[in-house]
C-alpha cells in the first residue's frame, strides 16, 4: 500500500497490518515462535545472510514485531525502523552503537533521567566525551557542536519542565560537522512532531508511553535513515535487547488509536493548562501550548499539537504537593506517562528520582513541581477534580 497519500490516523491503523498474515485474519497475529523453519537449506542460508526476506530467530526480528516496526517507520516518515525491549534499550543501544571510545556527543541537561544517567555515569567510563548544554541555550549548543562532535542527541519537549529545542536549527549545525542527529520523540509522538522531517537522522521512542497508550506493555522503537538503523539493529540483535511478540502486539494495538488519543490529550491539556495558569494557588504552569511558555514559538513551528504532558508548581512546599496529590481522585499517582488514564507525580519521586535535590534545582525542577500526564477522560471531570483538590488546600 502507498501510505504517502494517507494522513497519520489512517497510517496508524493500517501500516504493518496484514503483511505477514496469510490467514485472512484482520489483525496481525501474535507469533510466539522463537525460530522459523525452512525445507530448503539454500533458501534458509540466503535468509540468514539477509539476502532474502524471511525470519530466522526472534532475537533478530519476528512477524509481529516487524508489523510494529512498519507502523513506526511509516508514521515517522522513515526509511527503516527497528525495536527494543524498552525505551531505554532503544536509547542505550543507539548511544553505544555509535559512541565508541574517543567519540564525542553533545546533548542537553534535561534529557530523560535514564538517558542522563548514561551520559553522566556510563559513557565517560568507555572513554566517550559527553558535553551537556543548558537545554534552551541554542547559542551554547551551536558553539559546542562547532567544536566537532559525532552525535547530537536531543529530546523535545523535555521531561518534566517541557522545555522546547529547535530541531531544524540544531540539526543543521550538527550536519555541518558530520554528526548524527538523534531525537527522543516520546513526549510529542509522531502525531504532533516528526523530527526526521525537521532534519534529524534518527528518532527514538519509549513505546511504553503514548504509543502503547495503556500502561500495559513496554517497548522501544528507533526509526530513520536505513544504514544508521541497520547499524543499531546489528548491535541489538547481538546484545539481545529485543522486543517480544506479545508486547509488540499490545503496542501496535494501542497505536491504532494514537491519533484519536493524542488529539483528545492535546485539547484537554491545553484547556487544563489555561485553567491552572489562572488559578491563584498555582505558581507556574509548564506547557508549550501556552503563549507565555518560553519555547512556544519554536513549538508552534515544529509541532502540530502541544501534547498531553504538562507540569505545574503549587504556591507552597512539598507538604502542599502531598496534600494536593492525595486529594485528586482521577489520577494514578505513579511513574510513567502517556496513558489513557491521567497519571501524576512529583519528579523527585518519578522521572528524576535518581538525582539529588541540588541536581534537580540546577535543572530548574522545583521540589513543589507536579508532573501531570493528561489521560483521555472527559476534560470536565479532570477540571472538576483539580478544582476540588486546589480548593481543599
Ligand atoms: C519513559 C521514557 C524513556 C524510557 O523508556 P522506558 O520504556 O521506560 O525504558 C525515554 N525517554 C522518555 C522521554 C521517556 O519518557
Amino acid at each position: 500500500m502507498d501510505f504517502s497519500k494517507f494522513k497519520k490516523g489512517t497510517t496508524a491503523v493500517w501500516a504493518g497490518e496484514g503483511e505477514n498474515n496469510g490467514t485472512g485474519g484482520v489483525t496481525t497475529p501474535i507469533v510466539n515462535s522463537v525460530a522459523f523453519s525452512y525445507h530448503d537449506l539454500d533458501v534458509w542460508h540466503q535468509v540468514s545472510l539477509g539476502n532474502a526476506e524471511g525470519f530466522i530467530y526472534s532475537r533478530n526480528t519476528n512477524p509481529t514485531v516487524q508489523a510494529l516496526e512498519h507502523k513506526i517507520m511509516l508514521l515517522e516518515g522513515a526509511e527503516a525502523a527497528t525495536s527494543f525491549a524498552t525505551g531505554m534499550a532503544a536509547i542505550s543501544n543507539t548511544l553505544f552503537a555509535f559512541l565508541t571510545a574517543g567519540k564525542r556527543v553533545v546533548s542537553l541537561k534535561d534529557t530523560y533521567g535514564g538517558t542522563s544517567k548514561i551520559f553522566l555515569d556510563f559513557l565517560p567510563k568507555y572513554n566517550v566525551s559527553v558535553t551537556l548544554c543548558d537545554t534552551t541555550d541554542h547559542e551554547a549548543l551551536e558553539a559546542e557542536i562547532a567544536k566537532g562532535c559525532d552525535m547530537l542527541y536531543l529530546e523535545t519537549p523535555t521531561n518534566p519542565t517541557l522545555k522546547v529545542v529547535d530541531i531544524a536549527r540544531l540539526a543543521k549545525a550538527a550536519h555541518t560537522v558530520g554528526a548524527v542527529v538523534v531525537v527522543d520523540n516520546t513526549f510529542a509522538t509522531p502525531i504532533n512532531q516528526n523530527p526526521l522531517q525537521l532534519g534529524a537522522d534518527l528518532v527514538v521512542h519509549s513505546a511504553t508511553k503514548f504509543l502503547c497508550g495503556h500502561s500495559d506493555a513496554m517497548g522501544g522503537l528507533l526509526a530513520g535513515k536505513k544504514e544508521l538503523v541497520q547499524h543499531v539493529y546489528h548491535f541489538r540483535e547481538i546484545n539481545g535487547g529485543s522486543l517480544q511478540a506479545d508486547p509488540a502486539y499490545m503496542i501496535a494495538r494501542g497505536m491504532k488509536t494514537l491519533e484519536l488519543r493524542i488529539e483528545r490529550q492535546n485539547a484537554s491539556a491545553l484547556t487544563i493548562a489555561k485553567y491552572l495558569k489562572a488559578h491563584p494557588k498555582v505558581k507556574d504552569v509548564y506547557y508549550p501550548g501556552l503563549e507565555t511558555h518560553p519555547g512556544h514559538d519554536i513549538a508552534k513551528r515544529q509541532m502540530r499539537g502541544f501534547g498531553g504532558m504538562m507540569s505545574f508548581a503549587l504556591n507552597g512546599d512539598y507538604d502542599m504537593v502531598r496534600q494536593f496529590l492525595t486529594k485528586l481522585q482521577l489520577v494514578h499517582l505513579a511513574a510513567s506517562l502517556g496513558s489513557v488514564s491521567t497519571l501524576a507525580g512529583p519528579p523527585r519521586t518519578t522521572s528524576h528520582v535518581e538525582l539529588t535535590e541540588a541536581q534537580r534545582a540546577q535543572l530548574g525542577i522545583p521540589e513543589s513541581l507536579i508532573r501531570y500526564s493528561v489521560g483521555i477522560e472527559n476534560v470536565d471531570d479532570l477540571l472538576a477534580d483539580l478544582e476540588n483538590a486546589l480548593n481543599s488546600l
